[in-house]
């Protein structure tokens, strides 16, 4: 055992186990998602031989998480190469990367390709930064109508809109400044997760918390939101410690 303060390390069947004691009531157990380390966090009252029972009961989920975890991370990784898979509002395209002298572009050539056409010896990052521009046009091309339908349905104003890349929220909204967030990795869902997404923000300039209430307006504006949710968390994105 590893003692520093009040966090310490234990070995559980293999596994390191960061171990922070503070005063909570209840027991917590979270894998993260970048490099599948788990941490738990424990009331004063368990002692290491709780903790350690507690943690062996939920290896199997340990595991699970852990694996799903480092799929991702190799799913997530692209070269932006010819052949590559990378998806587009629901779909799975494979790439077709063209190299011409022209300003560089991005558009579905059918049902199973996205051309991506840089200049000659684009690198890595450049092919990236223009494929990642499409989907923040796409994005953007899709506010105005969900705007236009849910502003006067939900009595609210929204101030703005941005996209941004984000690690673990899908959406995220600042009340105060009605402005709302939307995950660029949206892009590669289908229109209905962008739509979940989308009026679950805008449901939190009626209602902050994820109570009943909020629960309540969602489902009298979004009832489908469940079978939505789901989707969101299905490949090629699936992250269990994705927030809404
Ligand atoms: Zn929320």
């Amino acid at each position: 055992m590893d003692t520093k303060g009040d966090r310490y390390y234990i070995d559980v069947r293999g596994i390191s186990i960061e171990v922070v004691r503070k005063d909570i009531k209840h027991f917590y157990i979270g894998v993260h998602p970048s490099n599948g380390r788990v941490r738990v966090s424990s009331p004063l009252r368990l002692d290491d031989d709780a903790i350690r029972m507690a943690v062996v009961s939920r290896l199997g989920w340990i595991r699970r998480k852990q694996a799903e975890f480092e799929g991702q991370v190799r799913q997530s990784h692209r070269e932006f190469v010819t052949g590559e898979s990378h998806y587009f509002a629901g779909r799975r395209y494979r790439l077709d990367v063209i190299e011409q002298d022209v300003p560089p572009t991005v558009r579905l050539l059918n049902n199973t390709k996205i051309g991506l056409s840089v200049r000659p010896g684009s690198d890595r990052a450049k092919r990236e930064a223009v494929f990642h521009e499409w989907y923040r046009e796409y994005l953007r091309s899709r506010l105005p109508p969900l705007l236009e339908k849910w502003e006067p349905k939900l009595g609210v104003k929204v101030k703005e809109v941005r996209i941004k890349r984000m690690k673990t929220l899908w959406g995220s909204c600042n009340i105060r400044a009605k402005r709302i967030w939307l995950n660029l990795e949206l892009a590669k869902k289908p229109n209905s997760c962008l739509i979940y997404v989308f009026v679950h923000e805008v449901v939190h300039l009626l209602e902050p918390d994820h109570n009943d209430r909020f629960h309540q307006l969602m489902n009298m504006f979004l009832p489908q939101w469940p079978i939505y949710k789901d989707k969101l968390n299905t490949a090629p994105l699936a992250h269990e410690n994705w927030r809404y």
